[in-house]
């Protein structure tokens, strides 16, 4: 944290520009929240301390503030909020925010490099929340039934660490690193934790997964996904799978490494789930985009038990329409990540090959 602690920050700006609104929106908690009175005033369960009192979290929109009366009982401004959403020090709030909705203070730091983010989405996000967008209903932010997409992010992590060692140890390459943009994360909301860019199928990138070098301490998910977040509705890598060597059949792997170690041993049609059982959405994706295309469809699930369970459950639900081929694993924990080269061409026989 040496960098940001001589970095150049404006709480006064910063909190004069960035409303609590989008910072709940940022959050995924904001259709949680009721509107009352004149529509200036929020309650809700807290996104903080959580629990399910729909009363002991109020904010007010015009003094841009929030109270916790539960188990916080805390309150103040929007960095207030963020440190202890975070967990984090006032001043990296400060600077979290900032690097979410970039502003003045960030173009005055100095030597430091600009983040690349698209202007016309930072734009929409700067704009004050219209208060339509406020559900009355109570409405839980995570996993709905996936009607509502997920929307791009305003911005994007910078200063991002290419160079960590545990992606090597992953046996990524740094063509493969600089290729799916990851980065080790050594400050805000995945600090500790290895990014990886998540985009949708219009290739816009929607959220990073942190994944948590090692073994996790007890307690702690190997990765971390933005709250709101639908993984659901995604395919890791689709965006790039379906622009590359159009005559190979796609294959669908559970992991974000398993498909870059695949996409490093040539075979770039591929696609992760981000778990081990297919969607619903996800199915309608494959189906709809195989179909199109008159394109075959592999499946190479982990040879474990969840693995085996997902495979076989997806390959009944795909080959109703589709020809699909299910990869067999074995049943002793073997994951494509892990597959050797000379593996992966004797279950893959293709590209060279091609076809299946
Ligand atoms: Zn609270």
């Amino acid at each position: 944290m040496a960098q940001a602690k001589t970095a150049w920050v404006d709480f006064k700006e910063i909190k004069g520009r960035v409303s609590i609104v989008q910072i709940l929106e940022r959050y995924g908690v904001l259709e949680s929240l009721s509107k009352s009175g004149t529509g200036d005033r929020l309650s809700g369960v807290c996104p903080i301390h959580g629990g399910t009192n729909k009363t002991h979290f109020r904010v007010s929109v015009s003094k841009n503030c929030w109270n916790c009366f539960g188990k916080c009982q805390a309150g103040g401004n929007i960095i207030d909020f963020v440190a202890r959403k975070e967990d984090i020090e006032f001043r990296d709030a400060a600077l979290l925010i900032d690097e979410w909705f970039p502003g003045a203070s960030q173009e005055r730091r100095e030597r430091e490099p600009k983040p690349r983010f698209d202007t016309s989405t930072v734009a929409v996000a700067e704009a004050p929340m219209p208060h339509k967008t406020i559900q009355h209903q109570e409405r839980p932010a995570l996993e709905d039934d996936g009607s509502e997409p997920n929307k791009p992010l305003a911005f994007a992590l910078t200063k991002l660490d290419a160079d960590h060692p545990y992606f090597a140890e992953r046996g990524l390459t740094a063509e493969t690193i600089a290729t799916f943009g990851l980065g080790f994360c050594n400050k805000g909301l995945l600090r500790g934790y290895a990014a990886i860019p998540i985009h949708d199928t219009n290739g816009d990138l929607v959220a990073y997964a942190g994944r948590l070098p090692g073994t996790p301490p007890d307690g702690k998910g190997k990765y971390k996904l933005p709250e709101g977040f639908k993984k659901s509705i995604e395919l890791f890598n689709y965006h790039r799978a379906v622009e590359s060597d159009h005559e190979a059949p796609l294959v669908v792997v559970e992991g974000f490494f398993d498909a870059m170690r695949l996409h490093q041993a040539g075979y770039g049609r591929v696609v992760a789930i981000m778990g081990s059982s297919l969607s619903q959405k996800q199915e309608e994706m494959l189906l709809d985009h195989c179909e199109a295309s008159d394109e075959k469809l592999i499946l190479l699930f982990d040879g474990d038990e969840a693995g085996r369970k997902g495979q076989t459950d997806a390959l009944w639900r795909l080959s109703k329409r589709l020809y699909v081929r299910a990869v067999d694993l074995g049943s002793d924990g073997k994951q494509p990540e892990h597959l050797s080269l000379e593996d992966l061409r004797a279950l893959l026989p293709f590209p060279r090959g091609k076809g299946v």
